[in-house]
């Protein structure tokens, strides 16, 4: 099934605003809470989808990355699925939307001690280089990644300055009566855990810093600079939390025979004036194999040939761009004696004058000429 548009799912334009974004949430939210739709599973998918819609729009980053490149700037890690959100990491993000602990949700979320809030791990922001070849078919990179894991053995019990609820409750006498304030307990930040034993090396948290490698799925077509989110690869949280998101910026590693151009390659290619004048076939390099083109006799300096297709594929659209080819006649630097004798007996035919102010148009009414 295709993915929705994360604006259509949330009712919203691309123009609205993060309180728009979050009010639509929180509507959704309520209205397909699994609390209010007990064994609904059309309603549970509602909900997932909402707070995916919601995780992506909240944030800045990931969602000029989805503006720009749609689902495929999203791709998630080991072949795309990746990315559909539990319904822990949901609950967990409530904390923003409900405000803490005070919003009626307690009571959900599995474990008990719904107000106790899940830790989440740090996002990691890595480059990946990447060449013209793998970024034609998109590939799946390994890489190893330093991230911040729970050590293993590490065993924790109720924080004991909040009984494990995550939260420290006073009762203030006002003149309008006894009011109770909640706020997260500074001890166990909101986790409502603590630490009880853990192995040497690690942090207050038991968390230790490890190598580990992570498949990157790479869609084909992606650019310089363009961003991959892939969902829980970044630094792990103590204790079942939610671990952060791995960031992947691509970097373009430049090619010797094209350069780039949106989806379009531009090669430079070099034949002699003789070919130029006589006419020739003639091989150019393809990112995958070669083809053959024909240089018609009387070719100009700076004619432009496309090939269809021999482009790049996008992420932003259908079908691949093209490889438009240069054609530069070469010079010779140096000659023999012979050759500068036929070259000055050529010279006084008229037809090697250029024809100044019939000549060729220039390079970009060439481009725009192609693609009109
Ligand atoms: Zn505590």
């Amino acid at each position: 099934m295709a993915k929705r548009d994360y604006y259509d799912i949330l009712g919203l334009s691309k123009s609205a605003s993060a309180s728009e974004v979050k009010k639509a949430y929180r509507k959704l939210a309520l209205k397909y809470h699994p609390d209010k739709n007990p064994d609904d599973k059309v309603a549970e998918d509602k909900f997932k989808e909402a707070a995916e819609a919601y995780e992506v729009l909240s944030d800045d980053t990931k969602k000029q990355q989805y503006d720009r490149f749609g689902h495929a700037g999203m791709r998630g890690a080991g072949g795309g699925g990746g990315q559909h959100m539990n319904m822990e990491d949901i609950f967990s993000q409530f904390g923003d939307i409900f405000g803490g602990g005070g919003g009626g949700f307690g009571g959900f979320g599995g474990g008990g001690g719904g107000r106790r809030r899940r830790m989440k791990g740090a996002d990691l922001r890595i480059k990946v280089k990447l060449t013209l070849e793998e970024i034609a078919t998109g590939v799946k990179k390994k890489i190893k990644v330093a991230k911040q894991i729970q050590a293993p053995g590490v065993e924790h019990t109720d924080c004991s300055q909040c009984n494990g609820t995550g939260q420290i409750r006073r009762v203030t006498n006002t003149i309008l009566g006894a009011m109770q304030t909640s706020s997260t307990c500074p001890s166990c930040n909101g986790s409502g855990f603590s630490i009880s034993s853990k192995p040497s090396g690690t942090d207050e948290w038991g968390m230790k810093r490890e190598e580990e490698v992570v498949t990157i799925d790479i869609p084909s077509g992606v650019e310089n600079g363009m961003q991959l989110n892939v969902r829980g690869e970044g630094n792990g949280a103590p204790i079942g939390g939610v671990a952060g998101d791995l960031l992947v910026v691509v970097e373009e590693i430049s090619h010797k025979e094209f350069q780039r151009n949106g989806k379009n390659l531009h090669h430079d290619l070099y034949i002699s004036f003789i070919d130029a004048c006589l006419g020739s076939s003639t091989e150019v390099p393809l990112l995958t194999g070669k083809a053959k083109i024909k240089i018609e006799a009387g070719t100009q300096s700076g004619k432009l040939v496309r090939l269809r297709g021999k482009g790049l594929p996008s992420v932003e659209s259908y079908g691949n761009g093209d490889l438009l080819v240069n054609i530069n006649i070469w010079t010779p630097k140096t000659l023999t004696k012979e050759e500068r004798k036929t070259l000055e007996d050529l010279k006084k035919s008229a037809n090697f004058q250029p024809e100044t102010g019939h000549g060729e148009r220039g390079f970009f009414d060439k481009v725009t000429d192609l693609f009109s």
